[in-house]
This record gives structure tokens, sequence and C-alpha cells, in this order.
């Protein structure tokens, strides 16, 4: 039997993080943890450390690494900040970095993994949402392969069975729809951060739960999904799929439609990425089809859902305009949060964010984080001119 595959996994305590921590769980002889990060949450990433005996940990926010200092269990070695998840995602020892941090936070791990041969599941969307060209460049310089971990990108990967895109017409990719699918403008336009907080399917970390609300997540997905397909935007469809059954779709050039189905739990998608190609039981209940259920498709309404539409604006106008739509978004998304600015404003600083900024195309990834930065002081005037709600 061959060894168990060597797994980094960055983002350890949130919502993918656990999720992998369960496969982790259910398959020693085939994956095998041997670092992992968390922001500050350090109670549980000590745990982790302290369950799977692991050799390094990192914790990116300074205070929590000064707290924790004392508590590391004997054999590990605690790294801090955004150069200790840089070393964690090369790490020596590993096969496999799983990114599953939240935002922007994960190009720099994601390109240092990908640089020094690693393979990366890839669940964080932002990173090739703000520096996809650069990512997948650094793929191909290295030869690493990207594992596609976002649940509708994953679909993708299954329904190519590995392969080229070349007999594809188009990709279709789901969307729940999110808690607000059926209300009106009016009635959105005063949702609160708790509303926007309760998915109908999905139970994730907050900043994604108002992505899907807001539908910018399916916005952020159709960017994701030209870098890792290599398919201009008109070629990637969203279907509004309430059910959250069928991830996504590949419509071959013959007419034909292939999708890959299993119930709305991230653990499909992580365990199909973490052991490809191989496959082995899951860890959560399959699809029923001893009792009746209906699976349903609608268009999406770009008027009440504007992010989508400016997410494909941003993608059109090519250069900068993602990382700028992605910076602003997590802006917005936050002062939403904190509620500083209402449901409707996530959307205005968006756009006002993209008008204000030259989207000129970047010569390297320094202009993609002078951009990211720069974005993001924009957003927060932008933000702190609207009102909450
Ligand atoms: P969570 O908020 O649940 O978890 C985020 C993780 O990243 C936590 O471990 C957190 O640590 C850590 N983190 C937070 N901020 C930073 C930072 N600035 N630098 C480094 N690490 C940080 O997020 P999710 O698990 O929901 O999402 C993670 C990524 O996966 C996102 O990009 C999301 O879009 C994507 N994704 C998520 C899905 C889901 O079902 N949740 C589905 C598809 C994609 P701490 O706990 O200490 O704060
Ligand atoms: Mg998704």
């Amino acid at each position: 039997m061959s060894e168990p595959r060597k797994v980094v996994l960055l983002g350890a305590t949130g919502s993918i993080g656990t999720n992998a921590l369960r496969i982790l769980r259910a398959h020693p002889d085939k994956l095998q943890l041997v670092g992992a990060s968390a922001h500050s949450n350090a109670n549980d990433l000590l745990q982790i450390a302290e369950e799977f005996a692991l050799k390094w940990i990192c914790l990116t926010d300074e205070d929590a690494r000064e707290q924790a200092a004392g508590k590391v269990p004997e054999g590990t070695e605690l790294l801090s900040g955004s150069a200790g998840l840089e070393e964690l995602a090369i790490l020596e020892e590993a096969d496999v970095v799983l990114v599953a941090v939240v935002g922007a936070a994960g190009l720099s791990p994601t390109l240092a993994a990908l640089g020094a041969g690693k393979d990366v599941a890839l669940a964080n969307k932002e990173a090739l949402v703000a520096g996809g060209q650069f990512v997948m460049e650094a793929a191909r310089a290295s030869g690493a392969r990207i594992l596609p971990t976002d649940s509708e990108h994953n679909a993708v990967f299954q329904c190519l069975g590995g392969g080229s895109t070349e007999q594809v017409e188009k990709i279709i990719l789901t969307a729940s729809g999110g808690p607000f699918l059926d209300w009106s403008a009016e009635r959105m336009a005063k949702v609160t951060p708790e509303e926007a907080l309760q998915h109908p399917n999905w139970s994730m970390g907050p900043k994604i739960t108002v992505d899907s609300a807001t539908m910018a997540n399916k916005g952020l997905e159709v960017i994701e999904a030209r870098w890792l397909f290599d398919l201009p935007p008109e070629r990637i469809e969203v279907a509004v799929h309430p059910q959250s059954v069928a991830h996504s779709f590949v419509q071959f050039v013959d007419g034909s439609l292939v999708a890959q189905l299993s119930p709305p739990s991230m653990t499909f998608a992580i365990q199909h990425a973490l052991l490809f190609p191989d496959r082995a039981p899951g860890v959560d209940d399959t699809v029923d089809f001893t009792q009746p259920f209906s699976l349903d498709f609608q268009p999406a309404d770009l008027e009440r859902f504007p992010c989508l539409r400016l997410a494909r604006e941003a993608l059109t106008a090519g250069g900068l305009g993602p990382a700028v739509f992605n910076a602003a978004n997590e802006v917005a998304v936050e002062a939403f949060l904190e509620n500083r600015i209402g449901f409707s404003s996530i959307s205005r600083t968006i756009e006002r964010s993209l008008e204000t900024m030259e989207l000129r195309e970047p010569n390297d990834l320094n202009d993609i984080f002078a951009a990211d930065a720069e974005a993001r002081r924009v957003a927060t005037a932008v933000a702190h001119s609207q009102k909450p709600s």
C-alpha cells in the first residue's frame, strides 16, 4: 500500500477546514495532516495540533500567537503571520495544500505552494479572482496541479473526468439563490446581517454566506471558472437551482449535458480534491432515491442581484477589474456585517469602487497587491458615505 498523501490545511478552524478534518479522520490510510493554520482561534488550532500530532502550525494573527505561545504541545512548532502561512504552504514533506482561508489572504500562500511544486486543493476562490492569471502561470511553471475544491468547480472538474475542455461548449454553474431568492428589491434593501447569515442549504463561514445572499459568490465563481477552465465569460452560464444538489453542468459540443450531483455538503468536493484521482467512501449521506424529491432550475435575476452583474462586468473589463471587485466586496461585506451599511449598499460600494479605479492590465503581482490595497481604501470611503440600511 502506498504512503498516505501529506496534507497542509490552511484555515483549519473554518467551515471548510472543519469538514476537511472529518475527511482526514475518516481516511488515515490515504491522508495525513502535517500542518495547519488558523487566524486567531488558538484554542481550536492547538487541539488540532494535539489530535493530529502536528509538527507545524501557524496563527496569522500576532496577538493570538503571543497568547498561544506557552500552550503549544511538545513537538509542535508555532509559526505566525503571513510569512508563517507561506512557510506552511511550502513545507518540504507536504504533497498537497488545501487553501481554505477566507479572502484575498489566500493568494500569497497559494502562489507559494504552487511555486514550490505542491498540488493545491483550492477552496479559496478570492485568490483566483484577485490574481487568476498569476496563479495559473505559477501552476504551469512548476507543473503543480490546482484541484478545484469549490463545489461547482469541483463538479465541472468531475464532469470533465480530469480531461480538457476541448469538446466543451459551455459550463453552467448552479447557484442556490440564497435566502432572498424570491424577495422583492424593496424587501431586500432592509435585510439584516442575521437574516443574510441564514442560508437555506449550506452551513458556511460568514463572508461566503453573505456573498451567497447577494449572489456575489456566483460572480466570484464565474471569474474563478474563467481561470480554472480557460473559458471566455460568455461560455460560463449561471442557473439558479434552489436545492443545491446538482453542483454544475458541462455542456459538450454535441449538446449533451453532464452534471455532478450530491447532497449539499462540501465534504464531497473536498474529499474528491484531496484524493484525486483515487476515490473512497464519503463521510456524508448520499442522495436518497427511495423518497420523492424534485430539482428545480430558473435563470438568475441580475436586476435584484446586481453583484452578479457587476462581477461579470469586472471580468469583461479585464485587467485589475476582478481584483477590485473582490477587494471592494470584502470591505462591503465586513461593513454590512458590522451594521455600518445596508444590504443594498454592498453592490453600490462595489459599483462605485469599480467606477473610481483605473482597471488597467497588471504588469506583475505587485500591481495586483497594490490594486487590492487601493480598492480597499476606495471602498472603505464609499462605504463610509452610505447610510446603515
Ligand atoms: P470561515 O470563515 O469559516 O473560515 C476561515 C478560515 O480562515 C478560518 O480558519 C480562519 O481562522 C482563517 N482566517 C480568517 N481570516 C484569515 C486571514 N486574514 N488570514 C489567514 N487566515 C484567516 O470560511 P469558510 O471555511 O466558509 O471559507 C473559506 C474559503 O473557502 C473562502 O474563500 C470561501 O469562499 C471558500 N469556500 C467556502 C465554502 C463553504 O462551504 N464554507 C464553499 C466553497 C468555497 P479563525 O478561525 O482563527 O478566524
Ligand atoms: Mg461554490
